[in-house]
């Protein structure tokens, strides 16, 4: 297949690497980074994504997203699809669905989660917004990037989806530290509280995947000093984006806002950036009921 693949960060130059790999012609475009291995570099977004019939993009946020959208609609032959795997805003994903198909192309909201390591590994999950031929015409290419895609609904819904999981898993993890660090002011021992919440009604991903506490559980951020790992400015990112979607929906969402206040506090004002989103741990234990 023809793809062009824009946006070579992080998680784009894994990501079109390991389509190249696997025998597809891919044109990459960054505005700053070099194209990986195998990936043949183009001009502009657009000369990435003419003769392509797929065009991929992998970019920071919302704004830039529509800003390359702009760039590449016009230039993609008809019937090809857009595929955006950035985590953005629900409306930034439903806008530039509606600018693709109105000009004649297809459009996928696909973003994921697995992280570097799993755009390395090929083994991502995408979670799928947009038309059943759309995704029909992608998923050979999901299943090079990713060990799973789930076709979520209509254009957005790939979006929802993805801030639903990572709201989740924020609130969770701000109730696991918190829990951690009253064990520690009861005089309980950690071990003993993972082995007992491990097994019992509390148990969650970040409990037995991704323990905030060092040592104890599997081996996680924390037992390396809380480098990331998943870093306290991305999940501040997909919090962020969860409560524009509920502001957007009407939906009342006080737990996730709270997470996002708190995530906000840590990232900005307390040294939290660059930081795990487990540190949140150290950062409850070192404080007090009355430090606000
Ligand atoms: P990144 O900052 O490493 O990469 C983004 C790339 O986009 C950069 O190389 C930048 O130069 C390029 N870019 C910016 N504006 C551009 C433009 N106008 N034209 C062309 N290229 C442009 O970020 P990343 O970590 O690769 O993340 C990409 C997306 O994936 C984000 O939306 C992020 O939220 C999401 N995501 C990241 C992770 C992660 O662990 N890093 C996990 C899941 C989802």
């Amino acid at each position: 297949m023809q793809i062009g693949f824009i946006g070579l960060g992080n998680m784009g130059a894994p990501m079109a690497a390991n389509l190249a790999a696997a025998g597809h012609d891919v044109r990459g475009f960054d505005l700053a980074a070099p194209c990986p291995a195998g990936v043949t570099a183009a001009a502009t977004a657009a000369a990435a994504a003419e003769a392509a019939e797929v065009v991929i993009t992998m970019l920071p946020n919302g704004e830039i997203l529509r800003a390359v959208a702009a760039q590449v609609i016009p230039a993609m032959a008809p019937g090809a699809v857009l595929c955006d795997c950035s985590t953005v805003d629900v409306e930034s994903a439903r806008a530039v669905a509606a600018q693709a198909v109105a000009a004649g192309l297809d459009a996928l909201d696909a973003p994921v989660s697995g992280g570097v390591g799993g755009a390395a590994a090929g083994t991502l999950t995408f979670m799928v917004g947009g038309s059943e031929a759309g995704f029909a015409a992608v998923a050979p290419l999901f299943e090079i990037m990713g060990a799973k895609a789930v076709h979520c609904g209509g254009a957005g819904a790939g979006q929802s989806a993805k801030i639903c999981n990572n709201m989740i898993l924020g609130v969770t993890m701000v109730a696991t530290c918190e829990a951690f660090a009253l064990a520690d002011k009861l005089g309980l021992d950690r071990a003993r509280l993972y082995d007992v919440v491990s097994t019992s009604s509390g148990q969650s991903w970040t409990v037995t995947s991704y323990c905030p506490a060092p040592g104890v559980g599997p081996t996680s951020p924390a037992d390396n000093g809380y480098q990331p790992g998943f870093a306290a400015e991305l999940m501040l990112k997909d919090l962020t984006l969860s409560q524009a979607a509920a502001e957007m929906a009407d939906a009342d969402t006080p737990a996730g806002r709270l997470a996002t206040d708190l995530y906000r506090r840590f990232v900005e004002d307390e040294g939290g950036r660059g930081r795990d989103f487990s540190a949140l741990l150290p950062r409850f234990a070192a404080r007090g009921r009355n430090d606000g």
